[in-house]
């Protein structure tokens, strides 16, 4: 052996976790000796861009674009990487590995051994640790998966920290990314939204334009972040959700975000101005930027908060236009 192959031989690591899943590095998803050895038909390969696996063996592959930073969403990735490492391990053996099997690959393993057994973060985590000591989540990552076993392994869109954590990143795809086509996707995932019956009207045509459901709520003078709402019920004394001006999620019918960064919310029936919008962004009065924003001016609305049981089509969210 040559100095150049035992050196790339040095660096592989591919441990086992459990039968037929394994957990690794770059190197190990390259080295044709080992994906051989471990029996590996199935490569997940989460990293900056794709890699070659050797060619002459016959491996399925999935491959998730991203970066390891804790910025970024790895959250909507699971539903897909749970589902290849599920089929992978049925029907033969599976690499998940990013570049140092450290905290991407680490993290999709433990979200999957959330999910297939109902476990916790900390204990799914224990058990990719007690076979892979350096399996570590950046921070960022590790809240992701609290908020995923909060969802109970699922993406739950009633869930006010997902539904925030959505629209952040809608965000950050809008502007600075200038990526208007990403509202789409954000629009099929979020389309099915059930109104209920705390009804906000237009004052002026009265047109049910959004539900206390749509309502983004922030505490005062902290910056609207996912997971404030799930630090909610542990902190002491609990924090003042701000009362000082009404943040909405992005719906359908606001038009002009559709393809503008910032600009004013019309009613879709009366085009009356009920609003602004900015992708990037806006201030509340109490101090917190709350990004992105869309922010409704309550003298424009009318309140009706009857009980009466939703009735489909008379509210707008229903309509993806
Ligand atoms: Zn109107
Ligand atoms: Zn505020």
């Amino acid at each position: 052996m040559d100095y150049f192959s035992w050196h790339k031989d040095y660096m592989v690591e591919c441990d086992e976790i459990e039968p037929q899943l394994f957990l690794g590095n770059l190197e190990a998803a390259e080295n044709e000796e080992t994906l051989k050895c471990y029996g590996i038909t199935h490569v997940l390969t989460v990293y900056k861009v794709p890699i070659t696996t050797p060619k002459t063996i016959q491996i399925e592959t999935l491959f998730i674009e991203l970066e390891d930073s804790p910025d970024c969403d790895i959250l909507s990735s699971f539903e897909r990487s749970n589902a290849f490492i599920k089929e992978a391990q049925e029907k033969g053996a599976v690499l998940v590995h990013c570049y140092g099997g450290v905290s991407r690959s680490a993290t999709l393993v433990a979200a999957y051994l959330m999910k297939k057994y109902s476990i916790g973060v900390d204990e799914a985590l224990q058990r990719v640790k007690d076979n892979r000591n350096c399996a570590c989540p950046n921070a960022g990552f590790l809240s992701q998966l609290r908020l995923y076993e909060t969802m109970k392994y699922s993406l739950d869109e009633d869930n006010i920290d997902y539904k925030i954590f959505s629209l952040y990143h809608l965000g950050r795809q809008v502007s600075p990314g200038n990526d208007f086509n990403a509202i789409q996707t954000y629009l099929t995932r979020f389309k099915e939204n059930v109104c209920d019956s705390r009804k906000f009207k237009c004052r002026q045509c009265r047109k049910c334009l959004f539900t206390q459901s749509n309502v983004i709520p922030h505490l005062k003078g902290q910056d609207l972040y996912w997971n404030n709402f799930a630090q909610l019920a542990v902190s002491e004394p609990p924090p003042i959700v701000c009362e000082n001006s009404l943040f909405i999620e992005f719906l359908p019918w606001m038009m002009e975000a559709h393809q503008s960064l910032s600009g004013k919310i019309y009613c879709p029936e009366c085009k009356s101005k009920i609003g602004s919008f900015c992708w990037k962004g806006q201030l509340c009065q109490c101090g917190a930027t709350i990004s992105p924003s869309f922010q409704v001016i309550d003298s424009k609305l009318d309140k009706d908060f009857q009980s009466s049981p939703p009735s489909g089509n008379e509210c707008l969210l229903h309509h993806v236009t």
